[in-house]
This record gives structure tokens, C-alpha cells and sequence, in this order.
């Protein structure tokens, strides 16, 4: 293969090969900007290389022809001690990895070229300079020294020297700092510098290739979802100076402020200087509008390249740029990353602009950006003291009184107070702390640890990794940096979204586009900002409901959920639970139901029931009013509904002899109905077929519910949902008598059964004879086809999973395609067949996750069904996965 690439071979859809660096420094080179001479090993031999151990054969030939003719090219040899050439050697990889990889500059140095460079430039101090930066870095990335016993020997002499910045420095220091520098390396490594240029080469590049492999590239990748076996690809560049005087300089630059968006000149500059110091900022830097008057010509021309990139990618650039001696250079640019808002207001000004159409602008936004502009957050122009910054482990904007025990936490949220769980690291023991808990904090662990995983399961606040932090669980404190200590009970505030922490009560404000889809707030406010988000959220939710196929419904168990759910623009509900109809007052009815021992008995309590039932749906249907809304008759074992075991037996224990005969009655039901494993037993249409007359009463109440309703004017649509069907059979039976009482009231309604448990994924085709739709039920059938306890599993041991590449995302998160997602695309498949007009949808958690909802369109289902909350992300996600 062809392991070595020309800047001008390559262009911008080569990123897997030439990773993002090499393929965008191709694409500039070949749009005519001015980007040095250079070329590009691909990450096939990075690929090579790690998987042999060593460099694939006819690598080091391939560079070594590209390197004579960018020699040629630029007339000079590298490291030559007459005029000699250098080059950066740089890592690059598909997705960019922030600090993750290496990169080293003024390769060619030695002792020779260092005064052909003095030379030629006619700078001492530039040269030698140069040379030191050049030890210094390829001493700490590819000989792996600690950078501070360098920066220990530059402060040194500064401070010999009475100065503070290294502008003060002049030749000879350097020249004296390149022979400390060296005695460093001798010392550490017991090995010289190496002072041959094409061997300082051939290193660099091995030293990028084994980074892909640091630890920290690995958690980061891991965090990030990227896979491990993409490599990274080496760029060989011609260098050129920022460090030539003040004539010359160093910075970056975005097309657009990647904060908000809007459209202007942001970035940095720093004169007389190499790029890495404009990161380390070990001096300040101007803001780039400082550029226009400190080199007119060079940022007029930085402008118009600003405008040409932005205008052939069509969207945000950040870009990395060198002035030497008055002339500009390109050295890198890349599609920036940007905010949440400002990708919203970004994609619709692109429209306006007409680089861009809609469809390919809902391309640009994700679900996951939306729904963190629906968390709330904190009020930005508050006085905000940061004591520290973790990461972002899960949105949301949490304040509280720091505690540092789960007993704590639990106590304190039992007086009504809000509390933030602060520790160390969390494990399975933290879990009820957690749930009392406002948000989550620790000092350890990444975006998989336990605490991370837990509360994005739980949806909780959570800043996970704050290394900063000394939490002293013990003591009941943690410090920060700055002197800063916590006690319990001081109020604190976390940024689950920015990872940022503060001191104090930060006052929280509503999400503007929450106010919007509320109906509360238009794009023609006061605040432009907050105006140009909700427009271009209002134009892009608009285009995506004309684009998407599937319909979106919400899970809604009452009137207020229902209400809200169609102002977010659910089309339906999907999942409309009735157990909790049976809680509070009417759990008595529920008791006397269980503890009935004659038909007389059982008729009474289910028509006692029967009256309230009724009164929920007519509720949800008024609020629903002409759209669909699918109940599900009750699921949960009974015993739910009855009192704990332990805490009766004390009653009657402590009532001895005066213990009513209800409560024995009840001691006796909940031993009888006690199971060891409630999940998988008497619930859903089990239930229905061993207790006579439940599920009636329920069709009954719904079909009561629907009479009223259009007798009123109304146009009432329901659906019956059978859960936890298994086989043709346990349905057929339910449907035949709830199409009687249908037929008795003259009302019509759907029937048909969730897809929860595998067997029913796989006998579908038969089920869909007794079912007119299927509603996925992924939490159970997730469950039941991983073998995973839901309720303990996550807390138990996902982090480990997670750790160990098992999943690289919980299976209750996003659908498992290749195990669950197999038995839903074969029951859609066998369904339809049976019954081509089959309805199809999915009512589980999955419903509103991106990922998901993407699959689900792909498996050609109906609709999806979500939580209120989740419904705009899952209208924009259903119309993204229809481009
Ligand atoms: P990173 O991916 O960490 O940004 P880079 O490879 O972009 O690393 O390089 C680090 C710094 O060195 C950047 O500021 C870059 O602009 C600068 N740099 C890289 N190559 C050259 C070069 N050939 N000439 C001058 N500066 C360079
Ligand atoms: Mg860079
Ligand atoms: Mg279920």
C-alpha cells in the first residue's frame, strides 16, 4: 500500500487515512492558502506499525523520497549546517484528541545547523532559541522526561537573571540553556540528544505512533467513544517562524464564536513566538483584532482566507496560523467544535447565508445538543466563584448543602433539605444517598466511572473527576485549590453540563427553549440572543417534522403529562401506565380485591374500582383529544399493591390477640403472593388470566370513558395494551373478552400487546394474528434477553463493563442493535408478513434516546414513544435519521 501522501495528493474526505490534520492541510494546499510544504503517513502504517511492533516494510524508503523531494522542493536539506531545512513532525488522527497526542517542531537541529539557521535568519537568538524548544520537546514526548525538569531550567535562569518573560532572554542564555538541556537528556535517558536530523525524524515519528497507545489516549478515546483501532496519521511539515521577532507571531482563530455564533473576529495572538506557547500561555495574548493594527496586511489577508474556508466548508473553522516576518501561513484548520446553541444558530445562518440548505442544517444539530438546552442552567451573568472543574458526566444544574455519607444525604433530604453527594468515588452502598440527592460530585473517575453511569441512568446531576478536589470523607470537608474548604452544610453549586463547580447558591434560570416549546416565549424578545436560539430551534424542529416518517408519542400516565407532552408535540400516547391509578386511597380497594374468597366478593371491590378507572381516562382523553392514546391494562405483580411483609408481621406481632382479621387476612395474601423473583412472575396478562374479571373492569372503564367523551363532544382515540405476552394464546383469550365489552358498548378500540419478553420477538408472526399493533417494550425485553436484573445491574457492575469494552454504552441507554435489536427487526419482519397494516412502535426508555430512535426508523417501525420531556429531542432525531 501507499503508506506516504503529498499535501497536495490528499483532500478533506481522507480523514480515516490522513486523519484530520493531514486531510485539511491537503485540502487548504490544494484550494490554493498557504500552507508549508509537507506530507502525510497515513494511519494504515501507524496501523502497521503498532500491530508488528515495529515499522512496515517499505515505510522508511517512502519517507524518505517524499522528505528528497520537499528538500527539493524547498531548496535546502534538512538539518544541513549551511542553510538547513526543519520540519514539525505532528500527530493527527481521524477525530481530534485535544492534548492527547505529540507533536514536535524544529526538527533538523544540531549543533551545526543551529548557526547555518543564526546564519540565515541573521538571529543568534532566534536559532538557538529554535534548538532549545526543539531538546526540550522531543526530550519530553519521545524520550518521555518530565517537561518540568526543562521549564525547572529556563525559570532558573531567568531568575539568575532578574527577568520574567523569555522575551528577556537573549542568544547566549539560550545557547547556555541548549547545554543544560542536553545534560538533562544525558543524565535521565544515559543516551546523547540525537543530533542527526533524519534520526531526530525517525524517531519523532515512532514517539507519534506510540502515543496512540498512552494511557491518557486511551481513557480519553474511551470516554469519547472512539475506537482503539484507528491509529493516527504523522504529519511532516516544513517549518516556518513565529519566533523571528516581533514582526512575527503565532495564533488561532474561528470563523464564528463557538460559544454563541455569532459571526465576527475571535481568537488569539501572541508575536514572536511558536505555536505550543500560545496552549501553555506562559505569556499573554492579544485578541486578534489587536492583529489588524499590529500587521495590517497580514490580517486583512488572515480575513479573506477566514471567509474562503468558511465558505468551502460551509461551516465553522478554527484555524491555527504562523506569521513569519510579515508573511501568513496556514498551519492547520479543522470544522470547530462548537456549543450546543451556538450549532443551532450556526446551521440556520448558514441557511440564510445559502452555503447550506435545511435538510443538511438538521444534519448539523443532534438530539443531544437539544436536550441540553432544555436542561436548565445556571444564570450566566451571576457572580459565579468556581472552585474547581470536573467532567460533564451528566447535564443539568444542581444546588445544595454538600454532604459526604449517603446517611447524611438521606437525612438531610428527609428534612426537606437539597443536598449535593459529594465523594471521592461512589460505589454500589451510595445509591440511596444518590437518589436523595440533588447532583452528584466526586473527585475521581471518568464519564464511565460508577457515579457517572448511575446518574445519567437516574438522569441526576452529576460532575464527576474534579482531581482538584481533596474530599475527606471522614472529616466531613473537601478543599479546593485556592485555600477553598467545603463543611458539610455549605451550600455548593454543580454544572452537570459545563463540569464546573462553585461555592454558594448560583441562581438558576428556565432553559429558553423549554419556555418555547412551552409556548411561553417566541423568538421576538428583548435579549437578541435568546431570540435567535428559539428561531432557529423553531425553524429546525419545523423542518424535521416535515421530514421524518415515524410519528412520536409520549408516555403519559395522566391529564398534566398528557397536556405537556402535546405542547412538546407528541402525536399520541404510546404508554399510558394505570398502576398508579391504583395507589393512595384506592390501594384499599386493590386489598379487598386480592383478599376476596367469593365471585360476590371480587365483584364488588372491581365495581368500586371500575367508577374511578374511568374518571383517569376520560381525563387523559380530554387532554389527548383526537390523537391516539394507548393504555396498558395493569402490568405489576399484586403484591406491590399490598403491605411489606416485615412491617406486618411487627403489627400483628405488637397487636397480639386485638390484631384485626383484615390484617391476618393480609399476612396470609402477602405470604401467598410473596415470589422470589417478582419480575418474571405473576404480572401483566398473566394476572389478567388468573384474576378473573380485572382486566374487564379495566376495558370496561376505558370503553365507559370513550362513550362519555364523545357523547361530550369529543374525539376520543384509544388503544388497549396487553402486557407481558408471551404466547398467541395467553392474548387470545383477553382479546375475545374485551372485544365483548366493546361490542356491548358500540365502542371502538385497537387491541393489541407489548413485545416485552424474547419468546413473543420470536413467535410475532403468530401473535400478530390476535394483535392489530405491537408496542416494543425494550426495558423488559432488554432484561430478559441480556438475563440483567434492571434495578440492580447498573449500580452492580456496569462501570466494569463499561471499562472492559463489553458494551460502550448501557443497553438500557441505547438499544443493543445486534442482540435485542435483532428480535425486534425479526418481529417487525414476522409481524407485518402476518399482518401487513400491523401498527408498530416502541414504548420503552429507548424511545427518546438518538441512537435508538435512528434504529428504529431503520427497522421501519411506526412510531416512538418517550417520555414528555424527551419528545422534541425524538421529533429531531426522527427526522434526521429520514434525510
Ligand atoms: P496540536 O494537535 O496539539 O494542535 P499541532 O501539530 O497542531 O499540535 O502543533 C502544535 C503547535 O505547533 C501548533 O500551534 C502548530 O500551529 C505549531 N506548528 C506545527 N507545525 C508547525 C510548523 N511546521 N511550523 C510552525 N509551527 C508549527
Ligand atoms: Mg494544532
Ligand atoms: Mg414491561
Amino acid at each position: 500500500p501507499k503508506y506516504v501522501y503529498d499535501f497536495t495528493e490528499g483532500n478533506k474526505d481522507l480523514k480515516d487515512l490522513l486523519g484530520g490534520k493531514g486531510a485539511n492541510l491537503a485540502e487548504m494546499t490544494n484550494l490554493g492558502l498557504p500552507v508549508p510544504p509537507g506530507f502525510t503517513i497515513t494511519s494504515e502504517a501507524c496501523r502497521g506499525y503498532l500491530r508488528e511492533g515495529g515499522l512496515p516494510d517499505g515505510l522508511a524508503e517512502e519517507v524518505e523520497t517524499h522528505l528528497e523531494a520537499l528538500e527539493k522542493g524547498m531548496g535546502k536539506r534538512l538539518g544541513a549546517a549551511e542553510d538547513p531545512l526543519l520540519v514539525s513532525v505532528r500527530s493527527g488522527a481521524k477525530y481530534s484528541m485535544p492534548g492527547m497526542m505529540e507533536t514536535v517542531l524544529n526538527i533538523g537541529l544540531n549543533d551545526e545547523s543551529v548557526q547555518g539557521l543564526a546564519a540565515q535568519a541573521g538571529d543568534e537568538r532566534f536559532a538557538w532559541d529554535s534548538y532549545r524548544r526543539l531538546i526540550q520537546m522531543f526530550g519530553k514526548t519521545v524520550l518521555g522526561l518530565e517537561g518540568e525538569l526543562f521549564e525547572a531550567a529556563i525559570d532558573d535562569v531567568k531568575r539568575r537573571k532578574g527577568v520574567v518573560s523569555d522575551l528577556d532572554l537573549d542568544a547566549a542564555d539560550f545557547r547556555g540553556l541548549v547545554d543544560t538541556y542536553k545534560g538533562i537528556v544525558r543524565e535521565q535517558t544515559g543516551g546523547d540528544f540525537p543530533s542527526d536530523p533524519r534520526e531526530q525524524m525517525r524517531q519523532a515519528v515512532q514517539a507519534v505512533f506510540d502515543s496512540w497507545n498512552a494511557p491518557r489516549a486511551i481513557i480519553y478515546r474511551r470516554q469519547e467513544r472512539i475506537p482503539d483501532d484507528l491509529g493516527t496519521a504523522v504529519n511532516i511539515v516544513a517549518m516556518v517562524f513565529g519566533n523571528l521577532g516581533m514582526e512575527s507571531g503565532t495564533g488561532v482563530a474561528f470563523t464564528r464564536d463557538p460559544g454563541s455564533g455569532q459571526q465576527g473576529v475571535y481568537g488569539d495572538y501572541l508575536q514572536n513566538a511558536q505555536g505550543e506557547d500560545v496552549v501553555a500561555g506562559i505569556r499573554n495574548t492579544v485578541p486578534l483584532q489587536r492583529l489588524g493594527e499590529i500587521d495590517p496586511e497580514s490580517y486583512r489577508r488572515l480575513l479573506e482566507i477566514m471567509k474562503t474556508l468558511e465558505d468551502h466548508y460551509r461551516d465553522l473553522c478554527d484555524i491555527e496560523f504562523t506569521i513569519e516576518r510579515g508573511k501568513l501561513w496556514m498551519l492547520q484548520t479543522r470544522v470547530g467544535k462548537r456549543t450546543a446553541a451556538a450549532a443551532f444558530r450556526i446551521a440556520t445562518q448558514l441557511v440564510d447565508q445559502g452555503l447550506i440548505d435545511l435538510d443538511e442544517a438538521v444534519g448539523r444539530v443532534s438530539g443531544d445538543q437539544l436536550a441540553q438546552l432544555m436542561f436548565p442552567r445556571f444564570d450566566a451573568g451571576a457572580g459565579r466563584p468556581l472552585i474547581a472543574k470536573g467532567m460533564n458526566a451528566s447535564p443539568g444544574a444542581a444546588v445544595g448543602r454538600a454532604v459526604f455519607s449517603t446517611e447524611r444525604a438521606k437525612e438531610l433530604a428527609a428534612e426537606g433539605e437539597d443536598v449535593i453527594l459529594v465523594r471521592r468515588e461512589t460505589t454500589p452502598d451510595d445509591l440511596a444517598g444518590m437518589i436523595a440527592a440533588r447532583g452528584v460530585l466526586t473527585s475521581r473517575g471518568g464519564k464511565t466511572s460508577h457515579a457517572a453511569v448511575v446518574a445519567r441512568g437516574m438522569g441526576k446531576t452529576c460532575v464527576c473527576g474534579a482531581e482538584e478536589l481533596e474530599v475527606d470523607a471522614k472529616g466531613r470537608r473537601f478543599t479546593a485549590p485556592g485555600g477553598v474548604t467545603v463543611e458539610e452544610g455549605d451550600v455548593i453549586s454543580i454544572d452537570g453540563a459545563t463540569g464546573e463547580v462553585f461555592l454558594g447558591e448560583v441562581p438558576v434560570v428556565a432553559s429558553p427553549v423549554v419556555e418555547y416549546f412551552e409556548g411561553t416565549r417566541t423568538g421576538k424578545g428583548t435579549d437578541r440572543e435568546r431570540d435567535e436560539l428559539v428561531q432557529a430551534v423553531d425553524r429546525l424542529m419545523r423542518h424535521a417534522d416535515e421530514r421524518r416518517r415515524m410519528a412520536v408519542r409520549a408516555n403519559a400516565d395522566t391529564p398534566e403529562d398528557a397536556a405537556r407532552a402535546r405542547r412538546f408535540g407528541a402525536q399520541g400516547i404510546g404508554l399510558c401506565r394505570t398502576e398508579h391509578m391504583f395507589l393512595g386511597d384506592r390501594r384499599k380497594l386493590v386489598e379487598d380485591l386480592i383478599l376476596a374468597e367469593s365471585p360476590e366478593e371480587r365483584r364488588a371491590a372491581l365495581d368500586a374500582l371500575e367508577p374511578l378507572q374511568k374518571s383517569d381516562f376520560v381525563g387523559i382523553f380530554e387532554a389527548m383529544d383526537g390523537l391516539p392514546v394507548t393504555i396498558r391494562l395493569i402490568d405489576p405483580p399484586l403484591h406491590e399493591f399490598l403491605p411489606d411483609l416485615t412491617a406486618l408481621s411487627v403489627k400483628l406481632a405488637l397487636a397480639g390477640d386485638d390484631a384485626t382479621p383484615r390484617d391476618r387476612r393480609l399476612l396470609g395474601a402477602v405470604k401467598r403472593l410473596h415470589e422470589q423473583n417478582p419480575m418474571l412472575g405473576l404480572r401483566g396478562v398473566r394476572l389478567g388470566l388468573v384474576i378473573p374479571g380485572l382486566f374487564t373492569m379495566q376495558v370496561r372503564a376505558i370503553a365507559e370513558a370513550v362513550a362519555e367523551r364523545r357523547a361530550a363532544g369529543g374525539d376520543p382515540r384509544a388503544e388497549i395494551m396487553i402486557p407481558l405476552v408471551s404466547a398467541v394464546q395467553e392474548l387470545e383469550g383477553v382479546r375475545d373478552d374485551a372485544e365483548k365489552i366493546l361490542a356491548e358498548t358500540g365502542v371502538e378500540a385497537l387491541i393489541g400487546t407489548m413485545i416485552e419478553v424474547p419468546r413473543a420477538a420470536l413467535t410475532a408472526g403468530q401473535i400478530a394474528e390476535a394483535a392489530r399493533f405491537f408496542s416494543f417494550g425494550t426495558n423488559d425485553l432488554t432484561q430478559m434477553t441480556w438475563g440483567f436484573s434492571r434495578d440492580d445491574v447498573e449500580a452492580a457492575f456496569f462501570s466494569r463493563y463499561l471499562d472492559l469494552g463489553i458494551f460502550g454504552v448501557s443497553p438500557f441507554e441505547t438499544i443493543d442493535r445486534s442482540g435485542v435489536g435483532r428480535l425486534m427487526r425479526l418481529a417487525v419482519e414476522e409481524g407485518r408478513a402476518s399482518r401487513p397494516d400491523i401498527k408498530l412502535g416502541i414504548c420503552g426508555e429507548h424511545g427518546g434516546d438518538p441512537e435508538s430512535v435512528h434504529f428504529c426508523h431503520e427497522i421501519g417501525l411506526d412510531y416512538v414513544s418517550c417520555s414528555p420531556f424527551r419528545v422534541p429531542v425524538a421529533r429531531l432525531e426522527a427526522g434526521r435519521a429520514a434525510l
